[in-house]
């Protein structure tokens, strides 16, 4: 089955506009080191020891965040290779296509749901 055109065009713009947001979030926690890492911002805020405890504190979480938000960027960066070389919405595990609608709630799908099910 081939994905229709349009469908696809209008993942891309998904994609795009969620890289877009993820680029932004990722701003807020992390400072850019190349083009897909990130390393968590550390903020200074003085030498006192309950300063020093907001400091760690505020790094983890920034940490956790610069994470998750690293790994969906990844993945939606593979998503859109995937549309430029023409095999997007297959599935990596068993190469069949993956449910238009679960590419719709979640464009940076990369297993169909049978597959997914069975990695869980
Ligand atoms: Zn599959």
């Amino acid at each position: 089955m081939k994905m229709d055109k349009k469908f696809i065009e209008e993942r891309k713009n998904d994609l795009e506009a969620r890289k877009t947001q993820l680029k932004k979030e990722l701003f807020t926690s992390a400072d850019q080191v190349t083009e897909n890492d990130y390393d968590a911002k550390f903020i200074d805020l003085g030498e006192k020891e309950d300063e020093n405890a907001a400091e760690v504190e505020m790094f983890e979480k920034n940490l956790s965040m610069e994470k998750t938000l690293e790994v969906s960027l990844y993945n939606v960066n593979l998503a859109l290779k995937k549309i430029e070389e023409g095999n997007y919405g297959l599935c990596e595990k068993c190469g069949g296509p993956i449910n238009p609608d679960r590419l719709k709630a979640f464009p940076s799908a990369t297993a169909c749901m049978k597959c997914k099910e069975k990695s869980l």
